[in-house]
């Protein structure tokens, strides 16, 4: 292929994809709005594509950019001169590590992390990967960690405990667990404390009147903040920050013992492009303390706005009172939120449901950012109408026989065969079991919804098992 017929497929393929700017996607993509700042990271990303972040000495650019950022998140986040931190390349791989970490200093017989029920999947994950036993406590009022339940549950367990995590705010409801109180529990205990800040790391900073959540607060060991969220950098960044150089010594690795290259690395990629880096640089740098400002300002007020304007809707409540630029909505039972979401897309926005958990119906999650701002009035009456809609065709009905299997199966019991047809009864196979995504999604989250976390976990990898072969 030539470049120009390349370059025209790629943008082909692109047509498929949720938009990446504009603001109607509220989730997955962050969009700051600033034309400048994207043109930047563009072309910071194509300058530094080719470097590889395996060998500092190798790259000293890439050791500077990173103690850059760093410096600049300290001064954000009431960092004293003890805070160290680490590039790594997301959410996942920040947690990921500071799980790794806390277990490997620990060295203790069967581990465990103790976190609110809200903790972000990414500790499930990394509970898996390290063979760490995840005791999530429900959360008390207002979705926020219950910390006499988290204090008794650390206390029974005792040394086995390696890690406490809570969240500034949870991403399925937003909102800002007690990072004093359990910050003070793990202190008096000796124990690590880690505060999830991926999403709101970059948010809280620049808003008036919150609760201390940073290292501001005594106890905090460590804290994780995504900058391809709220620092609005392309995809594959994020710091991980510990107290003091102590604490994180564990997360480094060194192989020696084999006939290349010392192996020497501080995050989980050994190999790995300087391009996110650079380009994360290149954005925190344009934008800066006063630009966030005034983004968080306008995301805020958004946000509010959005928020009023859910409550005027009939049949639409909040899930809880947004504390940051999260917005979590639950509608009453004349519709349903599958259906309100594949209407929304109709209208060009993408909103994501979250299903059924711990009794809680599905609902409804936003995530703003500045870009969507100025749209909030055409969002609300998009979200009115598709109310309507949605209240004229009725709830979603599954089929009660169904919906009994789909809650008490046993996965476990499930071959290839068994999984082909229910990918089928969900809608997600057609002819000859080829999987596809359909287009309305509202049928198949609603039966996704009655199914048990398990069922549902396991139907989804067979799903994504099809789906890349
Ligand atoms: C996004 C997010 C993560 C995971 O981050 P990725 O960048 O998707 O790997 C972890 N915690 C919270 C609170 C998040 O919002």
């Amino acid at each position: 292929m030539s470049p120009d017929q390349i370059l025209a497929e790629l943008a082909a393929k692109r047509t498929s994809d949720l938009p990446t700017h504009g603001g109607q996607t509220l989730a997955y993509v962050y969009d700051s709005g600033l034309g400048e700042a994207d043109e930047v990271a563009k072309q910071a990303i194509a300058m530094y594509a080719a470097t590889n972040g395996l060998d500092p000495t190798a790259f000293p650019s890439l050791l500077s950019m990173e103690s850059e950022l760093i410096s600049f998140a300290r001064s954000i986040l009431h960092a004293d001169d003890q805070v160290i931190g680490t590039v790594t390349s997301g959410g996942t791989e920040s947690i990921l590590l500071a799980v790794q970490t806390a277990r490997d200093a620990a060295k203790v017989n069967r581990p465990a992390i103790v976190t609110p029920s809200t903790i972000h999947a990414a500790f499930a994950k990394a509970a898996h990967y390290f063979g760490v036993e995840l005791v999530t406590v429900p959360v008390g009022v207002n979705h926020r960690a219950d910390v006499a339940a988290m204090t008794r549950v650390i206390d029974e367990l005792g040394e086995r405990v390696v890690l406490i995590a809570a969240s500034a705010p949870s991403y399925a409801h937003g909102v800002i667990d007690p990072i004093t109180e359990l910050a003070a529990v793990a202190r008096v205990r000796g124990l690590r404390f880690h505060v999830d800040g991926c999403i709101g790391g970059w948010v809280l900073p620049w808003m008036e009147e919150v609760p201390a959540w940073d290292f501001a607060v005594p106890g905090v060991t460590s804290l994780s903040v995504d900058l391809h969220k709220y620092a609005y950098t392309p995809k594959g960044v994020s710091l991980l920050l510990h107290a003091n150089p102590q604490l994180r010594r564990p997360q480094f690795f060194a192989h020696a013992n084999w006939p290349g290259y010392t192996m020497l690395n501080s995050t989980t990629q050994s190999t790995k492009s300087g391009g996110p880096l650079a380009a994360a640089w290149a954005v925190v740098n344009l934008i800066g303390s006063d630009g966030y400002r005034e983004l968080v300002s306008q995301t805020v007020d958004a946000t509010a706005a959005v928020a009023r304007g859910i409550e005027a809707i009939d049949h639409l409540h909040l899930v809880e009172q947004p504390e940051t630029s999260l917005v979590v909505l639950g509608a009453d039972d004349t519709l349903d939120v599958f259906t309100l979401s594949d209407l929304m897309l109709d209208r060009g926005w993408f909103v994501q449901p979250q299903m059924q958990f711990a009794g809680e119906p599905a609902n409804l999650h936003l995530t703003l950012c500045a870009a969507t701002a100025e749209s909030v009035p055409q969002f609300l009456s998009a979200l009115a109408e598709s109310v309507t809609e949605a209240v004229a065709r009725g709830p979603i009905q599954i089929d009660p026989l169904l919906a009994q299997a789909a809650a008490s199966l046993d996965p476990e019991t499930l071959d290839d065969e068994a999984f082909d047809g229910l990918l089928a009864i969900a809608g997600l196979a057609g002819e000859g079991g080829k999987v596809q995504a359909p287009e309305r999604l509202g049928q198949v989250n609603a039966l996704l919804d009655v199914a048990s976390p398990e069922v549902r976990e396991a139907l989804l990898i067979a799903f994504l098992d099809r789906l890349t072969r």
